[in-house]
């Protein structure tokens, strides 16, 4: 009678360990990766944010990323940098993030649209928007490589893409798709606004909310990606510079590391053969498993239903205070 409360203490620890070290790794998961790219630096509110603000964000965006070594390449528009009397400063957030090992692409100078503007002036907009990222990376031994379409538009008409892309790479871009889009721009202004108005209950409300909202993203494109592929290919995570994410981006790596993702590096992404696949796709910006899926005949069905309540908030912040909050200058996302 004395062994068996032992055996019974052992087996608990047996049982312990065994669910623990499935937790690390339950067999049959499937090996999943990920690159985190942010967007619309540097920041997406930058035009109402002063720049000290700016680098409080960035300092603690970047300080979880770095705590979790999580790698991730931020996406530039050079043309929120010039506010007159905080231009160095504005840069200084730029240089934090090659300052702690991260890298900079450009994703056009204003923001501007493929699909709105004419070819050549949107060849323009890209030319502008390198120039002080450029010289940053320079200082870092880096070069410029990457290149985010805005509101992801890669081209209206199949000749614009296709000259769009001979024009970037001829300038030694390579284009960052995106396979997993969070809508962090939709949650974004409405939590910059909470955060600014010390609305602790709409904060909760909104990362609840985001987090729930995400688990349906990555579970539909998970499953996604393996009808289309057979496997589950290295994703690639929209994300945008923003307040949300400064607070909790720990919160949404905690979900990825749950569902098995490893954090690698755009490079790494960019090598899985997926990204290879043929892709006709022209239109409204979307994400390159619509792209591909699309190009096949077979377009994306059921996609996650986005919160209306959060859309409903943002355009109502927006209505009372035009000039502080805007999920986006033209009403359409990225
Ligand atoms: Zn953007």
């Amino acid at each position: 009678m004395r062994i068996r409360p032992l055996a019974l203490f052992l087996g608990s620890i047996f049982v312990v360990s065994l669910s623990s070290s499935l937790l690390a790794q339950a067999p049959g998961q499937p090996q999943r990766m990920i690159a985190i790219t942010i967007d619309d630096l540097p920041a997406g509110g930058a035009n109402s944010m002063p720049a000290a603000e700016i680098v409080e964000m960035t300092t603690k965006l970047l300080a979880t990323l770095r705590e979790q070594k999580v790698p991730a390449v931020g996406f530039v528009n050079e043309q929120k940098l010039y506010k007159t009397g905080e231009v160095d400063e504005r840069i200084k957030s730029l240089s934090l993030w090659l300052d702690n090992g991260f890298e900079l692409g450009n994703h056009t100078f204003a923001h501007t649209s493929l699909n709105r503007v004419p070819l050549q002036m949107w060849e323009e907009e890209v030319m502008r928007g390198e120039t002080v990222t450029r010289q940053l990376m320079a200082q870092h031994k880096m070069k410029l490589r990457y290149l985010r379409h805005p509101y992801l538009d890669a081209g209206a008409d199949l000749q614009t893409r296709r000259e769009a892309e001979a024009f970037l790479t001829a300038r030694g871009y390579r284009i960052a798709p995106v396979t997993m889009d969070a809508w962090d721009w939709m949650y974004g202004g409405v939590y910059d606004y909470a955060h600014r108005s010390g609305d602790a209950a709409l904060q909760k409300q909104l990362l609840d909310s985001y987090l729930e909202y995400n688990t349906a993203v990555f579970d539909y494109n998970e499953k996604f990606s393996k009808d289309l592929f057979g496997y589950e290919p290295k994703q690639i995570l929209l994300l945008h510079g923003n307040w949300l994410e400064a607070d909790h981006i720990g919160d949404l790596i905690s979900l990825l590391r749950k569902r098995g993702y490893q954090f690698i590096s755009l490079e790494d992404a960019l090598s899985d053969s997926a990204y290879s696949s043929p892709d006709e796709y022209v239109g409204e910006g979307t994400g390159w498993l619509d792209h591909w899926a699309i190009t096949r005949g077979h377009p994306a069905q059921n996609t996650p239903v986005f919160p209306q309540w959060v859309i409903d908030k943002s355009h109502e912040i927006h209505r009372q205070n035009p000039a502080v909050t805007s999920p986006s200058p033209t009403g359409t996302p990225y």
